[in-house]
């Protein structure tokens, strides 16, 4: 072990070399492979308050650090640079690492004492130098308060809930301004880590739904350096979106240049949520509102027509009907029937939208054959129609009973037939199969029949809604509307596929248990 406290300068040269280390103001430390301390001088000592006979036990690197770090109270992330900075050392040997680097190992981050100024060299065989270099002259009392000026307004920047971002003046062009600093804050919103975007361009935060208007008016204000603000939808590292206020403001230096952007980004994707809520509640009104209007106008024409033929039928009868047929005044009093009939269906059927919009439209299942139903049923529309139309049932299905709410099914079936059918030319196919999976029945209606118009699709299932297509076919553009209701309460899936003047296929699933036998 050498030590280099010697009271008096010696002789001989290499006797001479552990004195001038002792004069040197820097501290010295070297440490050998297997990581002791083999040589330091008395600034060491005095630099750190170090015990010298304690120095002359050769203790190891660790327990160097460890006493450095209590006597000077450094804390752990400090000591911890000390360890990331060896490593780094050892990675480029012979290179003094971060020469007169300012190293803040103070024992508060904010804290008034000058930082350290040290150099770590490594060598290839592991040894290594630890220099401390001189405090430089305590600043003069102007300049503390500009650097306690300077800390607090770091600390802000550090510690504020918004992003903060800087970045050059220039170029505002493409490729933009790159970015030189962000703040934690940047990173907690954004995902991305300083130095993933250090060098780069804020327009990395920007994606395909980024209002290009906003970015133009953006950029025009930077163009005229006026500091500006915008509301701009930015995406995160892992693309998804988010709401920011945008403020920008130029910064200029003491000849009047500017030199840099300061962009503060706020997140305001909560009041864009409570704005989109808003904005969805007045769509919703006005939607009601226009429903309202098509069921007055509708209600207005589809009870107003039928009135006025029971209205004039009854006159009929009243002036004529002594000197009529048996069979003619029959035929008059079927036809006031059977518009009493339609009229009290089209109620029926407004009714019970009613309930079921109000949520009190209740599901009934029980175990039925589906097969044998919906034979039934295509029998009876069949009937109706006449020989307009040929409908076709057909079914494969291998467990034919069924747990499901017999009406309304037969609500979803019957609208879906019977549009099918006054859809489509006279002479047409109607085909109505049934297919079934583990959990599911599925419900399938073909016709060859206009067709639907694309733009009308969307809107198929809305209430009073009709395609544009279909020239002086009555109807009341409820059925569908009906449908979807019940389809809704069995928790079921309709879907449609259609090519005006080819035909329509409605696809209706319904989950249910099927049996083969009827369940006792
Ligand atoms: P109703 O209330 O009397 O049933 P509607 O048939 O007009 O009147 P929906 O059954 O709700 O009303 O159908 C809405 C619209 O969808 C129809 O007006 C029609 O434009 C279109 N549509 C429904 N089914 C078919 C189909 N099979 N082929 C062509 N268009 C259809
Ligand atoms: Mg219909």
């Amino acid at each position: 072990m050498t030590s280099f406290t010697h009271a008096s300068p010696p002789v001989a040269l290499s006797e001479l070399a552990p004195w001038l280390l002792d004069q040197l103001d820097e501290a010295i430390a070297f440490f050998s492979a297997d990581l002791r301390l083999v040589c330091f001088n008395q600034s060491l000592v005095k630099r750190w308050e170090l015990d010298s006979e304690w120095l002359q036990t050769q203790p190891t690197w660790s327990d160097f650090l460890q006493t450095v770090s209590q006597q000077q109270q450094w804390l752990p992330e400090q000591r911890e640079t000390m360890e990331q900075l060896l490593e780094l050392a050892w990675r480029s040997p012979h290179q003094p690492l971060t020469p007169n680097a300012d190293i803040n190992l103070n024992a508060s981050r904010y804290s008034k004492s000058p930082p350290l100024r040290l150099k770590l060299t490594g060598y290839p065989d592991r040894s290594f130098l630890l220099t401390l270099l001189p405090t430089p002259p305590a600043n003069s009392p102007e300049q503390q308060l500009q650097e306690e000026r300077l800390r607090l307004l770091e600390s802000v920047v550090v510690h504020a809930n918004d992003s903060i971002l800087i970045t050059e003046a220039e170029p505002l062009e493409s490729p933009g301004p790159r970015i030189l600093y962000v703040n934690p804050a940047f990173t907690r919103i954004t995902g991305y880590l300083p130095e993933e975007v250090l060098g780069k361009t804020p327009r990395l935060l920007q994606g395909p739904n980024t209002d290009p208007a906003t970015v133009a008016r953006l950029r025009t204000s930077l163009h005229n350096w006026e500091a500006t603000v915008v509301e701009l939808l930015n995406y995160r590292k892992d693309r998804s979106e988010f709401w920011v206020e945008l403020s920008v403001v130029p910064v200029m230096n003491q000849e009047g240049r500017y030199t840099h952007w300061i962009a503060v980004q706020r997140d305001i994707n909560q009041r864009k949520r409570v704005e989109t809520e808003l904005q969805n509640t007045l769509q919703q009104q006005i939607e009601v509102s226009q429903m309202r209007s098509r069921f007055v106008s509708m209600t207005s024409h589809e009870f107003r027509t039928p009135l006025t033929s029971i209205l004039s039928a009854s006159e009929l009868l009243e002036h004529y009907g002594h000197a009529w047929t048996e069979e003619e005044r029959l035929e008059q009093l079927h036809l006031i029937q059977s518009t009493v009939q339609h009229m009290t269906q089209l109620l029926d059927d407004i009714l019970l939208i009613g309930r079921s919009e109000g949520g009190r439209l209740e599901v009934y299942p029980v175990w039925f054959d589906v097969v044998t139903f919906c034979h039934t049923l295509t029998s009876s529309i069949q009937n109706s129609v006449g020989r307009e139309h040929l409908i076709t049932f057909d079914s494969q299905i291998t467990r034919p009973y069924a747990f499901l709410d017999q009406k309304l099914l037969q609500r979803i079936l019957s609208n879906l037939l019977s549009n099918a059918a006054k859809y489509s030319p006279q002479g047409t196919l109607i085909r109505f199969d049934l297919e079934q999976d583990v959990d599911n029945l599925t419900f399938i209606i073909q016709d060859e029949g206009i067709g639907i118009p694309i733009e009308d699709q969307a809107h198929l299932f809305d209430f009073f809604y009709r395609g544009n297509n279909v020239g002086t076919t009555p109807g009341t553009g409820l059925g569908l509307a009906i449908v979807k209701n019940c389809v809704d309460l069995c928790k079921g899936q309709i879907r449609v596929e259609s090519t005006p003047n080819v035909g329509t296929l409605f696809r209706v699933t319904l989950p249910a248990s099927t049996e083969a036998t009827r369940p006792e």
